[in-house]
């Protein structure tokens, strides 16, 4: 009895207490550690590879089902420190992942709402070994970029400057370690919602970061088929932040309007982590720039976290935008690569069913037409009205249940299921991608 009372004694306070200061990269894994090891029924800890130092990039996991996915429950990531030198992000991330153990173990019903509705995944440091020679000037770059000297936000396969081949993604040579790691990590869950957390600026920017000049381009901005969407979760962080909604200038930044901005119109880049994570994963992804010094002091960590608890938590609920479901073909089986599409909305790569059989769509409230298409079935057209989310913890559950095609005809839903906005190139390119 008393070798369990010392077993909890050493776990618990170390699982419960996080200090104010910044960890170093060893400090913060055990810190990981400690949380996986004190909560198995809610927590679970897995690497999604090394950095070029060979350090691991850790990722925890919160929520129920904490290993595994399970249909129904969406995925949601937050990843910071890509960029060695912005900070902030990494403890953010610790406080959050304290803050919802602390939550769920003392049963209050907020921290229950989100790990019950929702597996969270925190990776604190995309980008260790820059962290580790990061200078602490405000605005400086050094410890920016990776091992190899790469900015990883400018390193992903970039759909505006042609699609990337399938040798490009496996070329060690051109993809940077972290971000073949984060592709492959992308393969492994459907994530329906993300955000990446920088420093140096105070604004939630939303993609598209680039263009290639095409019908994307609208005055200034580059925006996506869910630009609706992208500026609503902009929004939700910028309005529960102290002081981002203000959009006040930070240096020579801004100011912003209501502390949003599109991507390129603030800046265009190329090879950015969110259009990759919208246009080839289906995850809306938004970039916080969360503190105008990259390196803000240490004394400052408890203002900061105050100033940004309540948007973290409630761009996490933002998830359960919208609509989500299986499709079903005629013999009834849940089917992978079956297109749900939503009439007005022409996304570059259309939103397809996974391994599960499950598409996640955040949508707005309102009234909504839906195609759903597969190869060997009548092509699937459902018009209903989605209502808001957030609000019930989960989005709207709508199965669509498809109709197999007389084999006369079989040819031509074939030709259906790929559809205007999608060339068999692309599709192929995608397919390469996906194997
Ligand atoms: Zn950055």
């Amino acid at each position: 009895m008393s070798q369990l009372f010392l077993f909890l004694l050493v776990l618990v306070p170390a699982a419960m207490m996080l200090d104010f200061r910044y960890h170093s990269n060893r400090e913060m894994e055990r810190y990981l550690l400690q949380v996986n090891a004190s909560n198995p029924d809610i927590a679970h800890l897995y690497s999604v590879g090394r950095s070029v130092a060979g350090q691991d990039l850790w990722v925890l996991a919160l929520g129920v089902s904490p290993r595994r996915h399970t249909v129904g429950i969406p995925e949601f990531k937050y990843v910071a420190n890509m960029h060695g030198n912005e900070v902030l992000g990494r403890e953010l991330l610790l406080q959050l992942v304290e803050d919802l153990v602390r939550g769920y173990r003392g049963n209050e019903t907020w921290a229950a709402q989100i790990l019950n509705s929702t597996r969270v995944h925190f990776l604190p440091t995309m980008n260790p070994d820059g962290f580790d020679r990061a200078g602490t000037n405000c605005h400086l770059s050094q410890g920016r970029f990776n091992g190899n000297g790469v900015d990883l936000n400018r390193n992903f396969p970039d759909a505006f400057t042609g699609l990337p081949a399938e040798r490009d993604l496996d070329d060690a040579n051109r993809e940077a370690e972290q971000v073949r790691a984060v592709i492959g990590w992308l393969k492994t869950e459907t994530f329906v919602l993300s955000a990446n957390l920088h420093g140096g600026a105070l604004v939630a920017s939303y993609a598209y970061d680039n263009s290639n000049g095409g019908g994307e381009l609208v005055g200034q901005a580059s925006l996506t088929p869910d630009d609706d969407v992208f500026v609503h979760l902009a929004k939700v962080y910028s309005h529960n932040h102290a002081s981002m909604h203000q959009g006040g200038r930070c240096g020579d930044q801004g100011p912003f309007q209501e502390g949003i901005t599109n991507g390129y119109q603030w800046y265009p880049l190329t090879g950015g982590m969110q259009d990759y994570n919208y246009v080839w994963a289906g995850c809306l992804e938004v970039t916080l720039e969360v503190s105008c010094c990259k390196f803000p002091p240490a004394r400052q960590l408890p203002a900061l976290w105050a100033d940004n608890r309540k948007s973290l938590l409630a761009f996490i609920r933002q998830v359960h935008l919208g609509v989500k479901g299986r499709v079903f073909d005629g013999s009834g089986a849940a089917v992978q690569g079956a297109v749900v599409e939503v009439t007005g909305r022409r996304n570059m790569r259309p939103f397809r069913t996974d391994k599960h059989g499950e598409y996640y769509r955040l949508l707005l409230p309102g009234n909504y037409t839906f195609t759903v298409t597969y190869p060997g079935h009548e092509v699937l057209t459902e018009t209903f009205l989605v209502p808001y989310g957030p609000e019930r913890n989960s989005a709207l559950l709508h199965n669509f249940l498809l109709r197999r095609v007389a084999a006369a005809s079989a040819s031509s839903s074939l030709l259906a299921a790929t559809t205007p906005t999608w060339t068999l190139a692309m599709l192929l390119a995608f397919q390469s991608l996906i194997s």
